[in-house]
């Protein structure tokens, strides 16, 4: 029987990595089968567990359970220990192996697909949910010249600063005191677009130019999306090419050869209008 992977999530519906990995699957020649795993709430352990027990090699992990996962790990990588959060598991005898790939996903398809140094470069995180735990140590990999973390809940937004301080300084602030302050580029890492909602940044924020980036996806021009327009960003994208990276990442985790990732971006892709 071929080597089986799943993603675990719930709700587990909406998810495009049965997809994803099945064209990953076919442009690499390899055989496998990956499915999509709704885990009931409060039984991810159980659930894992039978996943194994049936020769299962691999999880990815999806919202709510990343941090059980964390948990569920025997052997983290600094990544996951950092981010406290676990997006991809592979199991080996009686290891279980957990990773984060979401960080090193979005510093792809920002430096590799679109074109932007975070090097040297005034950098803005909205938001300090999973998602900016993840990212923290890949974006201070490229060496911003400032990282600014600025969160609704201030309290989040200076506690990952400190757990990320013996690595570098990250500037943790409210929205307010974003006022008078530019920045290069701007990630939104709030859940404010699912639900339609922009969060309080500032439109002077956006320096002239800068890369104005919303880390969901298919939502078109989001609010955010659409402030930065508005106020001189020079290039807005999506987290498409975040969750085709993340993906690609976990798959050459697991099978030894990393996918092309521009034609799951070009399927995927929903125009920003
Ligand atoms: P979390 O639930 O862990 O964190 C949510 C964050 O959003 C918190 O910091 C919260 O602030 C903030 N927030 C929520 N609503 C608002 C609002 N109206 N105004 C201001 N701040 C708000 O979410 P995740 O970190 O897991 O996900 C964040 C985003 O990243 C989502 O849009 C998700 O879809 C996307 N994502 C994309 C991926 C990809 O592959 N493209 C992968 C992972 C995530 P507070 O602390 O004050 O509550």
């Amino acid at each position: 029987m071929s080597d089986h992977y799943a993603v675990i999530g719930n709700p587990i519906s909406q998810t495009k990595s049965p997809l994803i990995h099945g064209w990953y699957a076919r442009s690499c020649g390899q055989t496998m089968r990956y499915t999509a795993l709704e885990g009931p709430l409060g039984r991810f352990a159980e659930t894992v567990d039978a996943f194994r027990a049936d020769g299962g090699r691999g999880l990815n992990v999806t919202v709510p359970f990343k941090m059980e996962a964390c948990a569920y790990a025997t052997t983290l990588s600094e990544r996951a220990r950092l981010a406290g959060a676990v997006n991809a598991l592979k199991f080996e005898g009686d290891e279980v192996l957990g990773e984060n790939f979401d960080g090193m996903g979005l510093v792809r398809d920002v430096t590799h697909n679109l074109g932007f140094a975070l090097r040297g470069k005034r950098v803005l995180l909205l938001g300090a949910g999973g998602a900016v735990r993840g990212a923290l140590l890949p974006f201070i990999h490229e060496q911003p010249a400032s990282l600014t973390l600025a969160n609704r809940t201030l309290s989040k937004a200076v506690t990952l600063a400190a757990e990320v301080a013996s690595h570098a300084t990250v500037n943790a602030c409210s929205y307010e005191a974003l006022a008078g302050q530019q920045f290069d580029l701007v990630f939104n890492a709030t859940s404010a677009s699912l639900r339609g909602e922009l969060p309080p940044v500032p439109a002077t924020a956006f320096a002239p130019g800068c890369l104005a980036y919303e880390l969901a996806y298919g939502k078109g021009l989001t609010p955010f999306l659409r402030l930065a327009q508005a106020s001189g960003a020079g290039y807005l994208a999506d987290g498409v090419g975040m969750l085709a990276e993340q993906a690609a990442e976990a798959f050459a985790w697991w099978r030894g050869t990393r996918p092309d990732t521009q034609t799951v971006i070009a399927q995927l892709t929903v125009p920003l209008v």
